[in-house]
């Protein structure tokens, strides 16, 4: 009597336990998603993941594709270049539903992509906007090295130009300099807009700039002070 009563509760025991591994392991799959920190600390995490080969892929279920249906949320508005190397929602391990990616040659902003920035930032109330220059733009290379045929890039070169001008007075490498030195013109004009302008002194928005090495997969946020 006394071994089948030990039996029953090793049993019960078991199942119990193979139950509860199972919800968990449930909860772990179908809850794959990205931890709630700020948005920064988001797209750094995601692109740490995505440096060392641990990309997790998060939001790309089926489920998740259904939830997005009606809304959307992103956290993060990139503008970055439409260079097939740089696609946002893979170097910062993001998924659906999670940027507001904004993609144009020499990662410029002219009136189209700051309706989109501003729609965004207006009515997605999204928080953070990141431009992301990257390493070997061939755009700039293009319009730094005058190489490019003449109607190739002749929209984007008057957004490049002074930027690229400006960055011949700093020391070190030239297309470094003038990738960079064209993220912080971006920046500088996006912060002249009254729409963003207002949001950033109430603290409500935030703009950055980013470098990307294609060979490490490694995002560097720039420092305004020693860019
Ligand atoms: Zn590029």
């Amino acid at each position: 009597m006394l071994l089948r009563s030990h039996v029953k509760v090793l049993s019960l025991a078991i199942v119990s336990f193979l139950c509860i591994g199972g919800l968990v392991l449930f909860f772990v799959i179908n809850t794959r998603s990205i931890p709630s920190e700020d948005p920064l600390q988001k797209l750094l995490a995601g692109n740490t993941r995505f440096m060392k080969g641990k990309s997790i892929h998060p939001n790309q279920t089926v489920q998740k594709r259904k939830e997005l249906v009606s809304e959307q949320k992103p956290f993060a508005i990139i503008i970055s270049c439409s260079d097939s190397r740089v696609p946002s929602e893979i170097i910062f391990d993001q998924g659906l539903g999670n940027i507001f990616s904004i993609r144009v040659a020499g990662n410029i902003v002219d009136s189209v992509e700051l309706d989109s920035v501003e729609f965004a930032v207006d009515e997605l109330k999204v928080p953070l906007i990141l431009v992301l220059g990257h390493q070997n733009c061939g755009a700039v290379t293009a319009v730094l090295e005058g190489t490019h045929a003449v109607d190739d890039l002749k929209d984007v070169e008057p957004y490049l130009l002074p930027a690229l001008k400006e960055s011949k007075k700093l020391p070190g490498d030239p297309l470094e300099n003038a990738i960079k030195t064209n993220v912080w013109f971006v920046i500088k004009s996006l912060e002249n807009k009254p729409l963003l302008s207002k949001l950033i002194a109430k603290k409500k928005l935030q703009i950055l700039g980013g470098y990307y090495e294609l060979e490490t997969g490694h995002v560097q946020i720039l420092n305004k002070k020693n860019p």
